[in-house]
């Protein structure tokens, strides 16, 4: 890369600089107002800016625009428009108004709606989101909106989360504010996801019907090697692989996304990537790019890009860690344990606030990373439990249990003051993080939670957390709010002691893969949510009901718009795994395995024609092995269909979900027993699709 990076970093993107410079000065405060503030945009501000971003998407060679949102789908939508605009006199001149700019209207009929909007009511619109900025990707200009319908039903994952970053905003200044910190007008929550992906040759993916429709492989004898050397992880890049880095780095520098970290994972063929943290909703929308040009550059290079969250069985499924804490707008990271007395006591009331969040509304966490990909890693002994728990690391957890039990902390020269809570020494950072078990784990000056899938989007899971967070800080602020002032300190003291004994539960700082570990969470009441479909009624159950509604991120009819959809994906998505399965054994394995049985049958035939009395006991054991085995897979695949039918016919979506899970998963999971054992013994040039060996170890 000759080029030089800084002047590449953003070129793509209709950033600050260039606002500053392009814009009318009073156009420009108005509209950095409106970012930092959220107060609204008047026309005039809106015109301007539309004016401005076309001249300078013309200028970098862009055609068209693009209002881009995130329906309830885990993919974004765009609809583009071209900034021609025909004259009088057969020209046409390049075109975009405020009113452009700020709304769209395109139809919404196709986009799951969860019943949340009648057929006959197809109309949706988009909004601007001016605090996401927008950019150029082949050459259409892209700005980040929101999705509603007419009647103001958030169709999307932007607007939810929009209004959790206020609902956290708002509390968390509360709070601070409280505590006696009055410079704080404004906390907004950030967010580093790290991304797991896997690369796999093209020629060898176009050969598997399941990667093609299901984004994972369904059969697949374990190749002779697997993870267990463990030496890919960190490992030196392949060619390819470098290559294929260094050009989705470019394209990612371009757009304003900060790349930063990339490196081999545990698994063969398994990657990972992490840009620097940002705010949130820029910090999504970065990750939704960033999958999607994954793909686009793994295609350029004769490869694949699986974000599936389990391509293959035997190793490591891939996952997304959401690094996250939040930051006021005089710079100070309320996840950072301070140095002063007043830094850790307004540490201390963030971090309790956290825990309690975590506790009482892990099940909703738990479903915010919910789907039929990422049930195939949780609690299967590499990827965190199903069990949301805390990691806060030794020293911190007997911060914890100091105040708790009124008694001295004074590991590493901590000293005691007024509050009763300590000063906390510089430690946490170095100390943590250690473990890889937890779901949730604090490192040092943030929270890393670990249990988002790879392919979906960070949204979801930031949308609760920030949530739950901001109710916490709620109830916090309401306690302190009736104290007096000379009251205050010990107030804060008693409200720190109170969270840590109720909620303490939570917090677990030992392996999280141990049998004993899900034991002893049951003692401790904490929900372990198996699957999807065991997780999902939760999300409407009155307590979270009660949250989500409470704090307006979404209307009852949103948040069961948002169930419904949750189940209507997991149903879909088990029936194209069975058909494709199904598919893959009747038209190739089974074919395959009869051809191999034909050529067995043939050599022992003609040994015997030519040596009448030689021994055929080696085709004939291999002849009835493969005969049990292919009776087996007809046996497994007639069991399959039929219940596959019977669970898609089942008129109640929860009953119907459930049915995919316990009965046509474990049918799946039977019928690949034989497939695979069969697959180990047919020779590579009859295979039907390429093995596990070739996917995992040919880039
Ligand atoms: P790890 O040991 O997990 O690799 P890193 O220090 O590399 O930890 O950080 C991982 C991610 O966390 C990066 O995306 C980084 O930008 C992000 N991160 C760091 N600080 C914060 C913060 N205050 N808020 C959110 N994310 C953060
Ligand atoms: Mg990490």
């Amino acid at each position: 890369m000759a080029q030089n990076i800084p002047e590449l970093y953003g070129s793509l993107v209709f950033n600050d600089k260039i606002m500053r410079n392009k814009l009318p000065k009073d156009m420009y405060k108005a509209l950095r107002k409106t970012i930092q503030n959220g107060t609204h945009l008047e026309l005039d501000v809106a015109n301007s800016v539309a004016v401005a971003m076309k001249e300078w998407a013309i200028e970098n060679g862009a055609t068209h625009y693009t209002h881009w949102f995130q329906p309830m789908t885990d993919f974004t939508a765009e609809k583009h428009d071209s900034f021609i605009s025909p004259t009088n006199d057969g020209q046409v001149i390049m075109d975009f108004s405020g009113k452009e700019l700020v709304k769209g209207e395109p139809d919404a009929s196709s986009f799951p709606s969860g019943g949340l909007r009648a057929t006959f009511e197809a109309r949706g619109y988009t909004a601007w989101d001016p605090t996401s900025p927008a950019f150029i990707k082949d050459g259409t200009l892209y700005i980040p909106t929101a999705f509603c319908s007419y009647s103001g039903e958030a169709l999307d994952k932007k607007t939810p989360l929009l209004r959790s970053m206020d609902t956290l905003n708002k509390e968390a200044v509360r709070i601070l504010n409280l505590i006696g910190n009055n410079e704080v007008r404004h906390v907004s929550t950030t967010v580093g996801p790290e991304q797991e992906y896997f690369l796999v040759d093209k020629k060898l993916y176009e050969q598997r019907k399941d990667l093609i429709f299901c984004g994972r492989t369904l059969i697949g004898a374990p190749a002779p090697k697997g993870q267990e050397m463990e030496d890919h992880y960190f490992g030196t890049l392949k060619p390819r692989v470098t290559a294929y880095m260094h050009d989705l780095d470019e394209a990612l520098w371009k757009l304003g996304i900060p790349a930063k970290t990339k490196h081999n994972e545990v698994a063969p063929a398994q990657h990972e990537l992490a840009p620097v943290f940002d705010t949130t909703n820029v910090a999504v929308d970065h990750n939704y790019l960033t999958m999607e040009i994954m793909k686009k550059v793994a295609d350029k290079h004769g490869m694949v890009c699986l974000l599936n969250e389990k391509p293959f069985e035997g190793i490591n499924g891939s996952g997304k860690h959401n690094n996250w804490s939040m930051i006021t707008d005089t710079g100070i990271n309320l996840l950072d344990p301070g140095k002063t007395p007043a830094e850790n006591t307004q540490f201390l009331v963030f971090l309790v606030a956290v825990i309690k969040a975590v506790d009482e509304y892990a099940d909703l966490l738990r479903i915010s990373v919910a789907s039929p990909g990422n049930d195939h890693r949780l609690g299967a002994n590499e990827a965190p439990p199903a069990i949301v728990s805390i990691f806060l690391g030794d020293e911190l957890t007997e911060v914890l249990d100091s105040i708790e039990n009124d008694t001295f902390f004074n590991s590493h020269g901590a000293v005691q003051m007024d509050i009763g809570a300590r000063v906390l020494p510089h430690f946490v950072k170095d100390n943590t993080d250690r473990n890889r078990t937890s779901p949730f784990a604090f490192t040092g000056n943030k929270f890393e939670f670990r249990m988002l899938g790879s392919s979906a989007s960070v949204a979801n899971p930031n949308i609760i957390l920030n949530t739950a967070v901001a109710e916490a800080l709620r109830q916090f602020s309401e306690q302190l709010e009736k104290v007096s002032a000379e009251n205050l300190e010990q107030s804060i003291h008693n409200l720190l002691r109170e969270n840590i004994i109720a909620h303490k539960r939570v917090i677990f700082n030992g392996n999280g893969y141990t049998d004993e570990w899900v034991e002893e969470a049951e003692k401790r009441g904490l929900f372990n949510l198996k699957s999807t479909p065991d997780a999902l009624p939760a999300m409407i159950s009155e307590k979270n009901e009660a949250l989500l509604i409470g704090h307006k991120i979404f209307t009852k009819g949103e948040l069961h718009s948002r169930y419904e959809i949750k189940l209507e994906n997991y149903v879909k998505t088990l029936h194209i795994e069975s058909n494709t399965l199904a598919e893959m054994i009747q038209k190739d394995l089974i074919p395959s395995v009869t051809a191999y049985m034909e050529q067995i049958a043939r050599t022992a035939s003609l040994k015997k024609s030519v040596v009448p009395d030689i021994s055929v006991a080696g085709e004939t054991e291999l002849l009835t092995t493969l005969t049990t085995l292919s009776e087996a897979m007809a046996k497994s695949l007639k069991t399959l269909k039929e219940d596959t039918a019977k669970a898609s016919a089942c008129d109640n979506l929860q009953e119907s979900a459930n049915m995919y899970q316990s009965v046509v998963l474990a049918d799946m999971e039977t019928l690949r027993k034989s497939a695979d054992a069969a697959e180990a013994l047919i020779p590579e040039a009859l295979l039907p699709y390429p093995t596990y060996g070739k996917l995992l170890f040919s880039i």
